[in-house]
């Protein structure tokens, strides 16, 4: 389960986790979010995108892939 779904927003688009048009793995929203980075999650394919263009255009993009944000998470 989700315990502190408000901790958790699209960083491209400011969508807060819960919301019903928010992208879950597998179309589940206890299985958390289906798209993330080392920065947050993502919403959406399309903020996924967006965030990577951005973060390609910066030189940040990550050489290895994020880490779950949920894995510490749980109690
Ligand atoms: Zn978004």
């Amino acid at each position: 389960m989700l315990a502190r779904p408000e901790k958790f927003k699209c960083v491209e688009c400011g969508k807060a986790l819960g919301t019903p048009d928010f992208a879950y793995h597998k179309g589940r929203m206890d299985h958390g979010p289906a798209y993330w980075s080392g920065h947050g999650v993502l919403c959406s394919i399309q903020c996924s995108l967006a965030h990577h263009r951005k973060r390609m255009a910066d030189g940040t993009l990550p050489t290895s892939p994020a880490r779950d944000p949920f894995e510490d998470d749980r109690d």
